[in-house]
């Protein structure tokens, strides 16, 4: 039994319009108002301007939302940034940070995933810190260098535990490939022992694993024992498939 409550979160990124997106957060809602999701926490990340959408559609359903970026500074003249209390003020309960999109095309370090992890949790948000290894890093075997370097960069943040880790290999996001559930454990296993290592309360940190995590994946990856959910991007713009998966969460044995 894992004493963590697993986490499905969604990354819809830069997807949808407003007619589209309302279409799938109803559908989602009435899944799982019609459901048992009890034993897990489902999470949607829309994109900033659907924020307030996704407030309005989910208020008072088992889903909570959040956002996939803030910024590093608490405020001030930052153009185009969204703070943590902005995001607060959204109702949202979580955010992601270091997307490897994010990292790979705006540049964002390993300090800047802190800062910005360090205000979300300042702000009351949980930080969804992601980690991964490129594939050439993989084949170099050097996913564990890079997975040690990203998680010893935020454990300073992550000591209060109010933090989710999601490894996510760069080379399974959108691919189609995901790591097998072997592959996945193994890393997870080290990224909890990494946090143990720096002082963190890895017991009580959910580690999630993303990367093409689908209706027909999720199982054998949940029943791992480092593996405390999901960040699911392309299955989650289907409101059929990002039921199952959090269906799969919840039969998992936890
Ligand atoms: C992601 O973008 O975080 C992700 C995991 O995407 P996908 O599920 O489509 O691989």
């Amino acid at each position: 039994m894992k004493e963590r409550t697993p986490l499905v979160a969604g990354n819809w990124k830069m997807l949808g319009d407003a007619a589209s997106n309302t279409a799938l957060l109803d559908r989602m809602r009435s899944a799982f108002d019609g459901g048992n999701f009890a034993r897990i926490q489902a999470l949607i990340c829309p994109p900033f301007p659907y924020l307030a959408l996704a407030a309005d559609r989910l208020r008072s359903s088992p889903v909570v939302w959040g956002a996939q970026d803030v910024s590093d500074q608490a405020e001030g003249a930052f153009t185009g940034e969204v703070s943590a209390n902005m995001l607060r003020d959204l109702g949202c309960t979580h955010a992601i940070v270091g997307h490897s999109e994010r990292r790979g095309m705006h540049g964002e370090t390993d300090t800047v995933v802190a800062s910005k992890a360090h205000r979300l949790i300042a702000a009351g948000i949980c930080p969804i810190i992601c980690v991964g290894e490129s594939l050439a890093q993989r084949q170099s075997h050097l996913t564990e260098a890079v997975l040690a370097h990203q998680i010893d960069a935020v454990v300073g943040v992550v000591k209060g535990g109010a933090a989710v880790i999601a490894y996510e290999p760069i080379w399974a996001i959108g691919s189609g490939r995901a790591a097998t559930p072997e592959m996945a454990q193994a890393a997870h296993a080290f990224i909890r022992a990494r946090l143990q290592a720096g002082g963190a309360p890895a017991d009580q940190i959910r580690v999630i694993y993303g990367g093409s995590v689908g209706a027909a994946s999720a199982s054998a990856l949940f029943v791992q024992p480092d593996i405390d959910g999901a960040l699911v991007g392309g299955a989650s713009r289907n409101a059929d498939d990002f039921v199952a998966i959090c269906e799969s969460a919840t039969q998992a044995k936890f």
